[in-house]
């Protein structure tokens, strides 16, 4: 299934957007800070693709630009989430218990609404990007199995054989479907959209086993099984928009 490609108006008219909607409602000093990195986003975003300013089509990974600081926000499952980046050692130890003695601390944990980085060196972009990243590959193979589970049943008396799923990092596509391998292979990135949404992409993929192309008698299985499915394309394409 292919990711739906943005325009660069539809970028710029996203990040003014974004800056109407916190203007006066937050402090004026974040509202500040928000503004220029919104602007040094749209900024990069050129320079990144090695088009010039006036490119047409942009891949959803070269908008975001984690810089993995405080107060900068992370989507998970169709919710964006504060991240607290919080310096571990000298004194200044992981809140959450740590049972197993060998673990140095440094972990990423959701907790009320925020996203907790606990890292030793808060300058270490890498190691941050790391940290996030696994944790991420973790919740999206958990959710991704969960919501396997959640929507194989309406396939299954058709005939279709449970599959495995493979997780990759993709720029064009949510999914595919793998006959040979009996897999369904999804896109990492699904992990910051609603549960509606990663159950359409994995329904859509199911069915690849029974319908190969995208025929009529596709959709209309489609709609047989989840008649919401378009409403919920809506939603997924939206998610492209409001990465930002
Ligand atoms: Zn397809």
């Amino acid at each position: 299934m292919e990711i739906k490609k943005l325009t660069q108006e539809e970028v710029n008219g996203t990040l003014w957007r974004a800056c109407d909607t916190f203007r006066g409602k937050i402090d004026s000093a974040i509202y500040k800070d928000y503004v220029l990195v919104m602007l040094f986003i749209k900024w990069l975003n050129p320079h990144k693709t090695g088009k010039s300013r006036c490119f047409k089509e942009v891949q959803p990974e070269c908008l975001i630009e984690k810089v993995y600081l405080s107060g900068e926000t992370f989507k998970y499952l169709g919710n964006q989430y504060r991240l607290k980046v919080i310096e571990i050692g000298n004194g200044i130890k992981n809140e959450f218990e740590i049972e197993d003695e060998n673990e140095v601390g440094e972990c990423v944990k959701y907790f009320r609404g925020y996203i907790y980085l606990y890292v030793k060196d808060r300058n270490n972009y890498k190691r941050k990007q790391k940290l996030i990243h696994d944790w991420y590959r973790g919740k999206a193979h958990q959710k991704f199995w969960e919501s396997l589970e959640r929507v194989y049943p309406y396939v299954e008396r058709y005939g279709v054989g449970k599959p495995d799923i493979q997780i990759r990092t993709m720029k064009a596509r949510w999914g595919s479907c793998l006959l040979n391998d009996k897999s369904i292979l999804l896109n990492s990135e699904l992990i910051k959209a609603p549960k509606l949404c990663i159950d359409y992409v994995v329904l859509h993929e199911l069915i690849h086993f029974k319908h190969e192309n995208h025929d009529s008698n596709f959709y209309d299985f489609m709609t047989s099984l989840m008649p919401d499915w378009k409403q919920r394309k809506e939603i997924l394409d939206e998610e492209v928009v409001r990465e930002l």
